[in-house]
């Protein structure tokens, strides 16, 4: 539930509600109730879910613009992690406890869904106090996991579960024994039969007994963008024949009793729950022949994949899933029970390496518009009358423009659509043969798309938009131009094409009147985002404020920031630098005693820092820089006082952010 508060006039503005905007952007849907609307018509994040503790988005903003930390910003809420992580226990323990279940449960967190030491130190704190674990998947993660740990401190850390995955040399697998020694609860997972060897030799070699984990290939397929995680294509784990043979293997050299943990993982976003049921079936069937083969097995390990309803739809579909994380805990314990029952074999402990559901719902992008495109209803009729005016000749199609214009009615809208889209193509194609002039093109151009309004107007009158006007609403929505990069914050809306919530964070008790796409400030013409989360259909276009010029002679429009949601799993990492914009600011923002704090800031990259990731010398461009100046003052090219400005520009440009600054 989306927590409204229901302001004490509700015709205020007009008669659209707060209610009424809650439902446009669908916030309880996909907020899970971590995400509200308040009587300002601002958007509001609940962290712990209770609607008497909120915290005022656009509240934040401006306390944040006071400190002079300005827009694109990611905000991190500590509190909504730390809900997430209890959730996700709660959980498994209810189902634990209903289904009398006599194995435990721990959830470790892979730090590749999001590796900021921020979210990392807060995961490893919990995970002591929820007996949850951490997981690496590569040699840098393992170190990262390794370092994390001891920070973590406390008496329960060495017995914090840390599973690596992922492919392992010698000297990772080395290092694995020699952190066993240390008193680490370590448990590596062979994914090639190679890395198997290299365990025994190691452990024999420093006299220490191991805890193993084995992937398997399982039969049952993966689903979804995933897909190829599982299956016995998988680039991933050991065939049957293989798992058998490593038994033997372990056998011989006594330490089959160090085969702790059983490993499948299939796949992320497992949009349909029933994916997972035939992978679990499988995996413990193996674990309950393995166990009577005479196997040390403790731990049954079914990967991550739980995943997160970013279109709120609760749909089998990519940017959804059909299960809640209550529904996900019971079928899981209730899986593993039945099938361990059946072969008298002791319940394991249930590990789950939930990375996405764990972090998706803390961080939260906001960013500014900074200018609009039309395409306008409103022709300018009496422009185009002047300009008619100064031709020798009105071409054809302008003619047949204006006329398709003026008498336009509901009974002929079909027509009207057909007519003027055949003389715009007409007008475009005298322009290209050299016959029209570019003020007939302008002319054409505009009484083309205020048909298009007309007829979107009308038609949106009759209930459902006929077939043929599909493609309107798009085509005459306008253009937001929002102050980021789609490629950094946003990577997997280029990449696969993945949804995110996108809510403006004010004015929600105004109607809003435009529909709109968004385009970033790279120069990349993928750098937008023209698909937008809805419940039933495939939505185009987002329905956003008029955004107005400022007053006077000042250049620039008011402020408007848009929200994008559920950012917290794989954006920061997988976000790259195209145009060398960098990482955005960071702020960690918590609930206190009398509202909103913040914990942490974490600057954004400054021009010079991605500038040296690319191997530029600082030092060396302002030397040119300052030599050139000089030479141009010389020669009265620039005043000394332009060139001080010039070269103050270029050090502050270098020390500053890599986004706008507005
Ligand atoms: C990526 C990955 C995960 C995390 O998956 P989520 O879908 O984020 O839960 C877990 N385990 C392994 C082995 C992975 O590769």
């Amino acid at each position: 539930m989306a927590t409204v508060t229901t302001p004490k006039n509700a015709f205020l503005h007009g008669r659209w509600t707060i209610e009424e905007a809650a439902k446009l952007y669908g916030l309880a849907d996909w907020g899970k109730g971590y995400v509200g609307v308040n009587q300002a018509g601002n958007v509001t994040v609940l962290p712990t879910k209770d609607p008497t503790r909120q915290i005022d988005l656009a509240e934040v903003i401006s306390g944040l613009r006071e400190r002079g930390i300005h827009t694109p910003v990611l905000l991190r809420f500590n509190d909504i992690l730390e809900h997430r992580l209890r959730e996700i226990r709660k959980s498994f323990d209810d189902a634990i406890t209903e289904q009398q279940y006599t194995g435990g449960y721990c959830c470790v967190y892979p730090i590749k869904v999001n590796q900021q030491r921020h979210i990392c130190e807060q995961v490893a704190n919990l995970a002591v106090q929820l007996q949850f674990g951490l997981e690496a998947g590569s040699k840098p993660e393992l170190l990262a996991v390794l370092g994390l740990s001891a920070v973590a401190g406390g008496p329960g850390v060495n017995g914090m579960p840390i599973i690596c995955n992922g492919f392992k040399d010698s000297e990772f697998i080395e290092t694995v024994i020699l952190a066993t020694k240390l008193g680490r609860n370590i448990i590596p997972v062979v994914e090639k039969f190679s890395e198997l060897e290299l365990i025994v030799k190691h452990a024999k070699a420093y006299g220490v007994r191991p805890r193993i984990g084995l992937r398997v290939k399982l039969s049952s397929k993966g689903a979804g963008r995933w897909e190829s995680s599982a299956g016995v294509r998988s680039k991933f784990g050991l065939f049957i024949s293989e798992v058998i043979t490593a038994v033997e293997y372990l056998r011989k050299h006594e330490m089959l009793d160090c085969l702790n943990l059983l490993h499948c993982h299939v796949g992320s976003q497992l949009f349909d729950i029933r994916v997972l049921k035939n992978a679990i079936n499988e995996l413990t069937h193996i674990y309950c022949e393995l166990s009577k083969m005479g196997a040390g097995l403790t731990m049954l390990d079914i990967g991550g994949g739980m995943g997160v309803d970013y279109d709120g739809s609760q749909s089998a579909w990519h940017s959804s899933i059909n299960y809640t994380v209550q529904e996900y805990a019971a079928d899981v314990v209730y899986r593993i029970k039945a099938v361990c029952d059946d072969a008298k074999v002791t319940h394991p402990t249930i590990l789950t390496e939930s990375g996405r559901a764990m972090v998706a719902y803390g961080s939260v992008l906001v960013m500014d518009v900074l200018g609009t495109s039309r395409f306008e209803a409103d022709p300018d009729m009496p422009a185009i009358e002047a300009a008619m005016k100064l031709e020798q000749e009105v071409p054809q199609p302008v003619l047949d423009l204006l006329d398709t214009y003026v008498n336009l009615t509901d009974r002929n809208l079909v027509e009207a659509f057909h007519d003027s889209t055949q003389a715009r193509d007409e007008a475009m194609s005298l322009f290209s043969l050299g016959y029209i002039s570019l003020q007939m093109r302008a002319a054409a151009e505009r009484l083309f798309w205020a048909i298009g309004h007309k007829i979107l107007e009308r038609a949106s009158k009759k209930s459902e938009l006929p077939d043929e006007f599909e493609s309107l609403p798009e085509s005459l929505s306008d253009i937001y131009f929002c102050n980021f990069s789609l490629f950094q914050s946003m990577p997997d809306s280029w990449a696969i094409d993945q949804l995110f919530p996108i809510v403006p964070i004010h004015r929600l008790n105004e109607q809003p009147t435009r529909h709109g796409v968004l385009s970033d400030i790279t120069c990349d013409s993928d750098g937008k985002i023209d698909h937008f989360v809805d419940k039933r259909i495939d939505k185009k276009t987002l329905e956003l404020h008029e955004v107005k010029n400022l007053p006077g002679d000042e250049i620039g429009v008011e402020p408007y920031y848009i929200g994008v949601f559920l950012l917290g799993a794989y954006q920061e990492i997988l976000g790259d630098l195209h145009n060398l914009l960098g990482d955005t600011h960071a702020v960690h923002i918590s609930l206190g005693e009398t509202g909103w704090e913040i914990d942490e800031v974490i600057d954004g990259d400054t021009v010079e820092e991605v500038l040296q990731y690319v191997q530029y010398d600082i030092a060396d461009m302002k030397r040119a820089m300052r030599l050139d100046i000089e030479a141009a003052c010389r020669q009265n090219r620039l005043t000394l006082a332009e060139g001080k400005s010039l070269m103050k520009y270029y050090d502050d440009g270098l020390e500053g952010y890599t986004y706008l600054e507005t």
